[in-house]
Order: C-alpha cells, then sequence, then structure tokens
C-alpha cells in the first residue's frame, strides 16, 4: 500500500470523503488522490516521494510558483510580530491600496478569509443597497457555497431557481433567477418581467468552474449597462481570475478596455499568496452601506489577519508585469503543444482561454462552449484515462474537466518540457476511451 493510499484510508475516518473540499477526493476522475507533503516552484510532492509538474498551482495563489522565497520571508516576518491581534494593523489597507491600485471602480475594500464570503456580503450589500430581493446568477458559474448560490435552472429562461444541494430551501432558491450564460435575450425577458425587484447580477468575469467559458465579445459590458438601466448593481466575481487572468483579472482584458467598471467586486485566491484571505471592493458609496458606516451588517475575527496580509502584499508586489508575459507565453505554448497532441490522434477538442488561463474540452470543435449546456455536452470520459496518463508521468492536473488549468511564474522551460512529453501517450489514453 502505498503512502498516500494509507494516508486517504485514515482520512476517510476522520473526514467525510476524506476530505476538505470535495475536488480533492478525485470523485470525477477515479482513483487514489496523492497526498502532497511539500510544493516548490512549478513542483508538488507527494507522500511516496513523486515529484509532479502542477498545473493546479493550489487553484490560482501560486502565481509566483510554490514557495515563492519573498512571500515566505514576507510570512516569517509576520509570524515573528504576532499571529493575529484582534484589532486593526497597517498592513490591511496596504494589500486594499494594492488591489485598488490594479481594479477600475474599486475604491473601498473589506477583507474576508474565503471567496465564499466575500460573494455572500456582495450579494447582501446589493440586497441592502437597492432594497431589492432577486439575484440573477448563471447556469455554470460558481461563486462558493452560500445557500442562494447554490441554485439550478428551473425550466425555461427566468424562471425561479430550484436548489441546487440538499439543505438549500425552495424559497432561497427562488430569490435566484439562474440564466445560461452569454446569454442576451434571457437577461433582457429576466428584466422585462422582474426588473424592479433584482438587486443584482453576479458573474464570473470569465466562467472558470464549467471549464473556462470566454465571454462573448461586448458580453459583460452588456451586463453593466443593463443592470445600470434597471438600477440594479453588477457584481464581478474575481476571485478565480482576479489578478491572474491578466494583471487586473479578466475586468483588464474586457472593463478597462471598454471602459467600464463592476460596482462591486469579489477577490480571493491569489490575493492570499496561498493564506485564506479573500476580499470585496467597489464603489464608495456602495462599500459605505457596510457595517459600521451603514446597515449591512458584515464582520470577521481573522478578517485582515497580518500573516495573510503580508503574504497577499508580497505576492501583488512581485506581480509584474514580467510574470503576466511570462504566463502567457508558457500558457500559449501548453495550449499548442495540447492541440499538436490531440490532432495527432485525431482528438476532436477545443480550448477555452480567460487570459492566461484555459480548459480543454473534449468533442466540441464544431460548436464550441459557451455556456453550461455545451460544457455538459462535451465527451466528459475523455477526461480521466487523459488525467490519469498525465498524472502517472508526473504532471498534476486539475482533477475535474470543468476547472481551468494554472501555470506560474516558476513553470520554466524545464517544467514545461516534462508537460510536453507527457502529452502524447495521454492524448492516445483519451482518444481510447
Ligand atoms: N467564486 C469563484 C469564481 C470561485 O472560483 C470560487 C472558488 N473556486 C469561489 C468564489 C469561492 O471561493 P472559496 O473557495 O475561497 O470560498
Amino acid at each position: 500500500m502505498s503512502n498516500s493510499e494509507l494516508l486517504f484510508a485514515q482520512a476517510r475516518e476522520v473526514m467525510p470523503g476524506g476530505v476538505n473540499s470535495p475536488v480533492r477526493a478525485f470523485g470525477s476522475v477515479g482513483g487514489i488522490p496523492p497526498f502532497m507533503v511539500g510544493a516548490k516552484g512549478a513542483y508538488l510532492t507527494d507522500a511516496d516521494g513523486k515529484e509532479y509538474v502542477d498545473l493546479v498551482c493550489s487553484w490560482g495563489p501560486a502565481l509566483l510558483g510554490h514557495s515563492h522565497p519573498e512571500i515566505q520571508s514576507a510570512v516569517h516576518a509576520a509570524v515573528d510580530h504576532g499571529l493575529s491581534f484582534g484589532a486593526s494593523t497597517p498592513d490591511e489597507a496596504k494589500l486594499g491600496q494594492l488591489i485598488k491600485d490594479r481594479m477600475g471602480g474599486v475604491e473601498r475594500v473589506r477583507m474576508v478569509s474565503t471567496g465564499t464570503e466575500a460573494t455572500m456580503t456582495a450579494v447582501r450589500l446589493a440586497r441592502g443597497y437597492t432594497g431589492r430581493e432577486l439575484i440573477i446568477k448563471f447556469s455554470g458559474c460558481y461563486h462558493g457555497h452560500l445557500d442562494s448560490l447554490l441554485a439550478d435552472a428551473g425550466s425555461g429562461v427566468a424562471t425561479l431557481a430550484l436548489p441546487g444541494s440538499a439543505g438549500v430551501t425552495a424559497a432561497t432558491a427562488a430569490e435566484t433567477l439562474v440564466l445560461p450564460y452569454n446569454d442576451r435575450a434571457a437577461v433582457e425577458t429576466a428584466f422585462a418581467e422582474h426588473g424592479e425587484n433584482i438587486a443584482a447580477i453576479i458573474t464570473e468575469s470569465a466562467p472558470c468552474n464549467m471549464g473556462v467559458v470566454t465571454p462573448e465579445e461586448g458580453f459583460n459590458k452588456f451586463l453593466k449597462d443593463t443592470t445600470a438601466k434597471h438600477g440594479a448593481l453588477l457584481i464581478v466575481d474575481e476571485v478565480l481570475t482576479g489578478f491572474r487572468a491578466s494583471s487586473s483579472g479578466y475586468w483588464g482584458l474586457t472593463g478597462k478596455i471598454e471602459g467600464w467598471n463592476a460596482d462591486l467586486y469579489t477577490f480571493g485566491k491569489v490575493i492570499g499568496g496561498g493564506l485564506p484571505t479573500a476580499a470585496l471592493g467597489g464603489r464608495a458609496e456602495v462599500m459605505d452601506y457596510l457595517a459600521p458606516l451603514g446597515p449591512v451588517y458584515q464582520a470577521g475575527t481573522l478578517s485582515g489577519n497580518p500573516v495573510a496580509m503580508a503574504a497577499g502584499i508580497a505576492q501583488l508586489t512581485h506581480a509584474t508585469d514580467d510574470v503576466y508575459t511570462h504566463l502567457t507565453k508558457q500558457s500559449d505554448a501548453l495550449q499548442e503543444a495540447i492541440i499538436e497532441a490531440f490532432t495527432a490522434e485525431g482528438l476532436d477538442h477545443s480550448i477555452q482561454r480567460a487570459g492566461t488561463l484555459f480548459s480543454v474540452a473534449f468533442g466540441t470543435s464544431e460548436k464550441g462552449v459557451h455556456n453550461y449546456a455545451d460544457a455538459q455536452a462535451q465527451e466528459t470520459f475523455r477526461y480521466a484515462p487523459f488525467f490519469h496518463s498525465m498524472l502517472d508521468s508526473g504532471i498534476y492536473l486539475p482533477p475535474s474537466v470543468f476547472e481551468a488549468w494554472f501555470v506560474s511564474a516558476a513553470h520554466d522551460d524545464a517544467a514545461m518540457e516534462k508537460i510536453f512529453a507527457a502529452l502524447p501517450a495521454a492524448a492516445k489514453a483519451a482518444s481510447a476511451a
């Protein structure tokens, strides 16, 4: 029995499914998840001493590579001053300012500890600010596990949603309208029917939780214009894409160019440099509705934790333009290598992109992937053999076809060569499935 097998068996005695976050259990690809004991640069090391080139990068935070020396030393220095003070500390505003500097329309920032908390607060704030109840979300977008956003589409356009998880009440789900992504007509119909009671649209800046789906040109601007016209807010969820898709998130590839800002943004992952911090940001007039200035309550014992702030400041300070140029170069090279390997096997596929992020979808070359229905219609069965062939070759991919792939500043040519070398056999395995 390998160490990972043993650890997984022990973990299952202690935690539901042996994990603290479901995707780690390898439910959709099968097999024993390797338990990781170390991470450095572009590599992970498992409990059996096997090394992997990591294309998950902690789902984004390892932007500069694992155990980046500047982040490690900032964290060590912060630890030496104390772990948590239960009072305000200088670095909170400093990290907030770094976020403000890169994102249009972020005038105030509130630190929280997880992306879920950020979106939960954004939704409550939008309701408190507008005095309205309904939230529009798009099918296939994930915004964390708050009840009201764990809602699935009802039948037809602009119907009230049904619960997407046991434990979510029908009444809560009915406060959310779930629409197909990239569908402007559905948005217009929803506003025509429910406009006076819609508090906000929440959207991933570019969806990355049904695989990557590129927003059609002008779609985010359309959402901004539509919400503005109807007195609702636009919440742009950059938890995954923030400071990752580009130096100013996916907004940097849309709003910054098209000249619009979200009313509220949510951030997570990258801004904590690997430690648990996340944030909500946006227009001062809206943000100042939060307590202590306004009537919308929100709080957090460990919010703005000094160790996490130090990691986030080091991360954003060292995430220079050169880093994003490198990510773009390596991401492009990887996509080209995938296309080459798949084409050699005659494997039908498409690649969806959101800045430096991308994902592959099997059997979708004709239509592409524009929404959740397209993502679900792909040949998902090809991913597990592809994934396991890569894993055997020492490449750690996202353990689900519905997740994005991440490279880091530490993915040098040697790491990339290892990935390229593993692709042909994995493409063969996917093709044979
Ligand atoms: N929003 C998006 C777009 C996400 O991808 C995620 C997590 N994958 C979340 C929110 C929730 O963040 P967390 O897991 O930190 O609660």
